[in-house]
């Protein structure tokens, strides 16, 4: 396999760009080599600028859940684009995108739009804030909300990939409301309420995490979760930026039944185009400007391109069957995947939850961020390289989740299986 214009690329990016990427996920740090550049990408594939094809399990890192290029919503876009690209003005999109969201999501009684899941989780923890009067938040080990100061804290996704600490230009002062505690541990979350109770806003979490590998809740968690909160009057709050529409139709509130005050959206919800949203009870929603006093605004929030995509979308993926047969596939390549390790006696513990999924290098369960971290990433990089070069692309890190959409079809499914079959026989002799 040739990568010479991608490496071209790089160099050239690099003299105007830091890294030469616009987000550090995208750089190959953890695996080593240099990010591939893509040209183009359709249903199941990406090529890059040398030619080479791929199947993607990267998938934008979560939002293409129909697949790259969907006719539907590309034709949807294409028309919303003759009709003007933005107007600084509502639109009737904007409300048809929030009905479908209340419709789906259990918590979601109002929605505000932003563009991005970062924007999303920053204002919905200043709503947290504005609407207790309470200043303290509680965000958990290896849960990544965005690069907002205050959730920079002990931070997932790339964060923990290229084990940054804490990052520099964040002042102490700006963290120092935020309180951590590792995920899956009730007793943990319990001892923050007995002793700060009254000054906790919210407690702000992935409910399925998604950006130290992927790791789902332990049984019980999140309602226990729930039950503290009501108890000690903290609202609860889940970023769903990555399991909103994905681990099932309505999130991880409606797989686990666990429904939260209020919910981070993105990814998904833009079906590819930046949107990110926050929602929830109406009385707290209520608070949000005009409405109410706390403020929070965007240029282009609420895009027509944007939220067409979105509605597009998200209309695609409630009808009958289309859900349940992607968490299908998903799990026969994930079946085949851990098969093929065992049979080259590679130690793989898999996860899934809905139509994400990852492979952790490790003997023991993964249920925290402390056994994330004891993953072997050099394997994990060994298996990356050995997958590209047969044309299979995943996320270039351990600590982060994969994606399946509609798109890739059984035989999708079959070719990466047996992609993996050799690439572990490849890696096994020398891991
Ligand atoms: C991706 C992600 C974000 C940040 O969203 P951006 O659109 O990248 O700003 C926040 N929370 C979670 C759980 C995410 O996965």
């Amino acid at each position: 396999m040739n990568f010479t214009n991608s490496e071209k690329l790089f160099k050239e990016a690099q003299e105007v760009i830091p890294g030469g990427v616009n987000s550090p996920a995208r750089a190959f740090g953890a695996v080593g080599g240099q990010p591939l550049f893509i040209e183009r990408a359709k249903g199941p594939y990406i090529w890059d600028a040398d030619g080479n094809r791929y199947i993607d399990y990267v998938l934008s890192w979560g939002p293409l859940i129909l697949g790259h290029t969907n006719p539907t919503v590309i034709k949807a876009v294409q028309e919303a684009a003759t009709r003007g690209t933005s107007y600084g003005a509502p639109t009737a999109l904007e409300t048809e995108l929030a009905e479908l969201v209340c419709e789906i999501v259990p918590s979601a009684e109002q929605v505000r739009f932003v563009n991005s899941g970062t924007e999303a989780t920053m204002s919905v923890l200043r709503l947290a804030r504005a609407f207790t009067g309470r200043d303290k938040i509680i965000k958990l080990q290896g849960n990544y909300h965005g690069h907002a100061d205050f959730l920079l804290v002990q931070a997932g996704s790339a964060v923990a990939t290229l084990g940054l600490p804490d990052s520099p230009g964040v002042p102490k002062g700006v963290t120092q409301d935020t309180l951590t505690a590792p995920f899956n541990s009730l007793e943990a979350i319990e001892a923050l309420f007995k002793t700060g109770g009254d000054d906790i806003a919210g407690i702000i979490l992935e409910p399925v995490a998604g950006n130290m590998g992927m790791v789902p809740p332990v049984e019980g968690y999140l309602a226990g979760l729930r039950q503290l909160c009501d108890q000690y009057g903290v609202l609860l709050i889940f970023d769903e930026v990555m399991t909103g529409f994905r681990v099932a139709l309505g999130g991880a509130q409606e797989y686990y039944g666990v429904t939260p005050d209020l919910t981070a959206l993105g990814k998904v919800i833009g079906g590819g185009l930046p949107v990110g949203a926050y929602a929830g009870r109406r009385d707290i929603m209520q608070t949000v400007a005009p409405a109410g006093p706390m403020y929070q605004a965007g240029t282009l929030s609420g895009n027509p391109l944007a939220v067409t995509a979105g509605i597009a979308t998200l209309k695609e993926l409630k009808k009958p069957g289309v859900f349940d047969k992607i968490v299908a596939g998903a799990t026969t390549l994930c079946e085949g995947i851990s098969a093929a390790a065992s049979a080259a006696g590679i130690s793989l513990y898999q996860t899934q939850a809905g139509t994400m999924f990852c492979f952790f290098f490790n003997d023991q369960p993964v249920t925290d961020w402390d056994t994330a971290s004891k993953s072997n990433t050099r394997a994990l990089a060994r298996f990356f390289h050995a997958m590209v070069k047969r044309g299979v692309y995943f996320p270039p890190s351990q600590y982060e989740s994969w994606f399946f959409s509609t798109a890739h079809t059984q035989e999708v499914v079959v070719a990466t299986i047996q992609a993996a079959q050799t690439a572990f026989a490849e890696i096994a002799e020398d891991l």
